[in-house]
């Protein structure tokens, strides 16, 4: 018996959340006394394998088939996988990707399934998922049946590591191409003059307290004289009043900088995703309410339109790295 794990990668790199999937599944795999296997469809899949062995990895299956990620051949990899496995659980990624087929392969295998989750508890037969909802203001414990597929939220677990020992195999699906519905053409990745926010040591990031697109300038001088990166919450985005790679959150980018400073922002749950991982969160919010106070290790609260411009006179070309 195993548990089985969907490994994510994009133009030809594995994402973090496969490692941490993998610390996941691995956890529920010795809850369970089972196997844990790690499945890699389509690209480069034998030097992917090689990568996702790590430590605590029972087994390493491979299905060579197309180059990127297609919901169809996923969907129809994962199913045959299944009957060919039958794992207790098939552990999937939250990512735009995952959320793409994990329900397909639920529904075609009549199986249970928990999206977003954040713990993982096995019970006999049953799986106890703990996920939050109203925008983290609450957590639910739900216990659905076994086996269940499970979409993990990136960043909960710590990423695997360490050199693992695994069989790598190949796994031949038959893959039925009239049915897949769509193809991939390309791959472009959207970097807003050279920069990718991912990799900022130093984020400023915008919310909708800043009101209006004519106040952004504001927030964009404390950008230029602390050396920081601009970054936004999703409103901003969806008012195009900023590019979408400068979106943070579950369906923006993910940032790990040293410093975190979130100006206007609430903190809901979707846009924390992207963001918890930071060393140091400085928050401004004239709601000391707001959702953002409980991550943040630094909080102003006050109005952003005095606060910011105190800032840009104090830092004044001195970043505070
Ligand atoms: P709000 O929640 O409106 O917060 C504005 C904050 O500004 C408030 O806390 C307010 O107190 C404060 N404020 C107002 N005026 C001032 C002032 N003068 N001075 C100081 N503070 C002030 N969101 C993301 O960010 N990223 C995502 O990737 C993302 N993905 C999503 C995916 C899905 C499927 C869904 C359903 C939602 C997603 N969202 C995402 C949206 C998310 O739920 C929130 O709506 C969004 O993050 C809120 O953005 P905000 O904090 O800027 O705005």
């Amino acid at each position: 018996m195993t548990v089985l794990v969907v490994a994510e990668h994009r133009n030809g790199t594995l994402r973090d959340v496969t490692f941490e999937m993998i610390t996941a599944g691995r956890d529920l795999a010795d809850q369970l006394d089972s196997d844990l296997t790690v499945a890699v469809i389509s690209g480069d899949v034998d030097r992917l394998a090689e990568q996702v062995n790590c430590e605590g990895v029972d087994a390493v299956t491979t299905v060579d088939f197309g180059d990127t990620f297609n919901h169809g051949v996923y969907t129809q990899v994962v199913e045959q996988l299944y009957e060919e496995l039958d794992p207790k659980v098939v552990v999937l990624p939250n990512s735009v990707n995952g959320l793409d087929y994990a329900p397909a392969v639920a529904n075609r295998l009549n199986l249970s399934l928990a999206t977003d989750t954040i713990e993982l508890t096995a019970a006999d037969d049953s799986l106890r998922v703990v996920r939050e909802m109203y925008g983290s203001k609450v957590e639910t414990t739900v216990d659905i049946d076994r086996p269940a597929v499970v979409t993990v939220r990136p960043t909960e677990w710590p990423p695997a590591s360490g050199e693992g020992s695994a069989d790598i195999s190949s796994f031949t699906a038959d893959i039925d191409e009239s049915a897949l519905g769509s193809k991939s053409t390309g791959f472009e990745e959207v970097v807003a003059g050279g920069v990718d926010i991912s990799d900022a040591e130093f984020i400023v990031a915008v919310g909708r307290g800043i009101e209006d697109e004519e106040n952004l300038p504001l927030i964009e001088e404390l950008v230029d004289v602390t050396g920081a990166t601009l970054a936004a919450s999703r409103p901003i985005v969806d008012n195009e009043w900023l590019p979408k790679n400068r979106q943070i959150g579950q369906s923006g980018k993910v940032v790990t900088p040293d410093v975190y400073i979130a100006v206007g922002i609430s903190g809901a749950v979707q846009h924390v995703a992207g963001m918890k991982g930071s060393d140091t969160i400085v928050a401004i919010n004239s709601d000391p309410n707001a959702p953002i106070f409980d991550i943040a290790d630094y909080g102003i609260v006050a109005d952003l339109f005095e606060v910011v411009p105190e800032l840009i006179e104090a830092f004044d070309g001195e970043s505070p790295l």
